[in-house]
């Protein structure tokens, strides 16, 4: 494992890690501080599902101190469900990223979420608040109740008055998908009282909006999203105060959403290069929205007030033709990749959520969800004007235009 180290390098390493650093350099030095003592560069990739103990008293104990707190491990890992050195680094650098304490890896964001759920649940707080929209499955997840939780839906103002004895959870997304609709963080954490608030960040990233700050407990990401960056890795985390995430390693090592070693990896290097990523695609997708928004092809344009890299727009004709028509951009759910993705959400990303929740919530049927990736400006406009003016798409428009 680490090679020892004097008490004088220690302290100044300590320093290092201690000190305040930007977001540009934590995304490239968090979670490899180590590296450049142990005589590595790249961050060493651990496939051990076991490791060897010739000490089992010594195993003992630290298996109860694990059941007593969820603590990470010290000293050399025990088996891959109790925890990674490859996925540690992760976490490390994500929390780093998020300005919280912790942070704790999962298979999926889904899986991320659903242990979310079992922690509070496990305390007998069963009730949740959350806002629409969200994210289609997680709004199935919460709606179906299918982990025995239950749950009230209310908009930002209503969550105070929503707030039960059993609550355990108040949950929101901003910007949200697919109408990235943003919500005031710091109200909602206000009306939360102490009831922990869980806030997804997936589109935002830390580099745009730091829910931590603002009052959250929790931040979620689906980390295949833009953390990954790449469209290669499935992923989920979550940022959160030490207490909170030795739950979540607990509840990781009893249902074993866990997170694998190699994709621990690819979001570590992934994260290296979120602020670039971010920032580039996101000047992209401002310019975009307003191209878009100058159309007279296009009814509305959705664009958060905080930016970033997704867009989403009703057009005046037929949404299926326009994805039809694309070419350089990719027709396809997800988003956060390098390149530009759109989709659907009423026929896709948020088809689980009953039609009249889901237009309640602002998801009209015209609506087209665009993640804009690293392309070229002129090049990803020339596709999107082109596919806005197929004939398919004009004919509906005209058609609908007649009719209104
Ligand atoms: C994709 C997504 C999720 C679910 O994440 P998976 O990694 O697909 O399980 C959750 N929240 C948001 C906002 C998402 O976009």
């Amino acid at each position: 494992m680490d090679t020892p180290l004097d008490y004088a390098s220690r302290q100044a390493y300590d320093d290092v890690r201690t000190t305040s650093r930007a977001l540009d350099t934590e995304a490239v030095h968090a979670g490899r501080d180590d590296l450049a003592r142990q005589g590595l560069h790249a961050p060493p990739i651990d496939l051990s599902t076991t490791y060897p103990s010739y000490d089992s008293r010594a195993e003992a104990a630290r298996i109860d101190a694990f059941a007593a707190d969820g603590a990470e491990l010290e000293g050399t890992p025990v088996y891959g469900r109790l925890g990674n050195p490859t996925v540690a680094r992760f976490e490390t650098a994500l929390a780093r990223l998020e300005g919280t304490g912790s942070a704790v890896a999962f298979a999926s964001g889904m899986a991320a979420l659903t242990a979310v759920l079992f922690a509070r649940a496990a305390t007998g707080l069963r009730h949740v608040v959350a806002v629409r929209p969200l994210y289609g499955c997680s709004d199935h997840l919460l709606t179906a109740g299918l982990l025995g939780t239950e749950v009230t839906w209310t908009d930002p103002a209503g969550i105070a008055d929503a707030l039960r004895p059993d609550t355990g959870l108040v949950m929101v997304e901003s910007p949200a998908n697919p109408t990235l609709a943003e919500v005031d963080l710091r109200a909602v954490a206000h009306a939360c009282g102490s009831v922990p608030l869980l806030v997804d960040n997936t589109f935002a990233t830390p580099v745009l909006q730091r829910p931590a700050e603002r009052g959250a407990r929790l931040v979620l990401h689906s980390a295949t999203k833009y953390l990954g960056g790449h469209g290669d890795v499935m992923a989920g985390v979550v940022a959160c105060d030490e207490e909170f995430a030795g739950r979540l390693r607990q509840v990781r090592f009893a249902t074993g959403g866990v997170l694998h070693p190699l994709a621990g990896y690819l979001l570590l290097r992934g994260l290296s290069t979120l602020p670039v990523r971010v920032r580039a695609a996101s000047a992209t997708a401002a310019d975009l929205a307003a191209r878009l928004a100058a159309d007279p092809r296009v009814a509305r344009v959705h664009y958060p007030r905080i930016g970033g890299a997704m867009v989403a727009f009703e057009v005046h004709g037929d949404p299926h033709a326009v994805i039809r028509a694309v070419r350089l951009i990719t027709p396809a759910v997800s988003l956060g990749s390098v390149d530009t993705l759109i989709q659907h959400p009423a026929s896709i990303s948020h088809r689980i959520v009953d039609a009249e929740d889901r237009r309640g919530a602002g998801v009209s049927d015209r609506l087209l969800r665009m993640s804009v990736g690293l392309e070229d400006v002129e090049d990803l406009w020339a596709d999107l004007d082109a596919a806005l003016g197929s004939r398919a798409v004009v004919a509906a428009g005209s058609r609908a235009s007649r009719s209104a």
